[in-house]
């Protein structure tokens, strides 16, 4: 960041009110050669390498966080009756074997090497996951979900509660880190071995 040349870091704010991540501009910057990671000529092997850790890896903790909000909404629904309603029961029930998918799919992956799809499969699961779980939980809670703690009309208007936070901001866990469709490409060309997708082509 110290280095000759300009940096400009422009936090993006999101819909959930935060800005937990940046649009950075390189002008005329320049680093030391012995900064590059990865070595001259090695970026793009250094980005992928990093998107797998980021779409299989790092997301293996997750799970468990992911345990508790399952828990929380499975609560919520026994608490205001909706548990009652063969719909939200049939979708409890689909998450929790879904996690449990995710969970043994994690522990394969941990006892295995050199799978270039492992870490897209798992992106593929745990984020359409996190997304129904969100949507379920607005359904648990009915109209309430669509209002705010806070006093909207204060300077911050985007005071939100944890489920409300969770539900918007899993809208982008099928974007990040590469969306659903760029995984399945990837699972298309280098698992399945399926003709590689036209370039350039409009
Ligand atoms: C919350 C959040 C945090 C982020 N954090 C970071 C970060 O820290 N660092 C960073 O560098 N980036 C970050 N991103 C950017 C993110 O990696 C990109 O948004 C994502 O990879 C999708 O790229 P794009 O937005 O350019 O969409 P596009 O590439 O324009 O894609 C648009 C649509 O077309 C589809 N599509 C595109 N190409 C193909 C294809 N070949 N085959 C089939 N479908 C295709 C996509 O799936 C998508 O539905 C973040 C994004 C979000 C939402």
């Amino acid at each position: 960041m110290d280095q000759p040349g300009r940096i400009e870091v422009r936090p993006i704010r999101q819909m959930t009110g935060t800005s937990e991540f940046n649009e950075v501009f390189f002008d005329g910057a320049v680093a030391r050669a012995e900064h590059v990671v990865g070595g001259e000529g090695g970026g793009w092997k250094v980005a992928m390498s990093l998107l797998g850790f980021e779409r299989g890896v790092s997301t293996l903790a997750q799970q468990v966080g992911f345990a508790e909000e399952l828990g929380r909404v499975v609560r919520a629904a026994v608490e205001s009756g909706a548990v009652g309603d063969a719909v939200v029961r049939e979708r409890l029930l689909r998450l929790w074997g879904e996690l449990r998918v995710m969970r043994w799919n994690a522990l394969r992956t941990l006892g295995s090497s050199g799978d270039a799809g492992a870490p897209s499969v798992a992106k593929l699961l745990w984020a359409g996951w996190h997304q129904r779980l969100g949507e379920l939980a607005m359904l648990v809670r009915g109209a309430g979900a669509t209002v705010g703690p806070g006093d909207w009309s204060a300077s911050a208007p985007y005071e939100l509660d944890v489920w409300q936070r969770q539900f918007l901001f899993s809208r982008a866990d099928t974007i990040y880190g590469g969306s659903d469709q760029i995984q399945r490409t990837i699972i298309a060309e280098r698992v399945l071995g399926l003709p590689r997708e036209p370039k350039g082509v409009v």
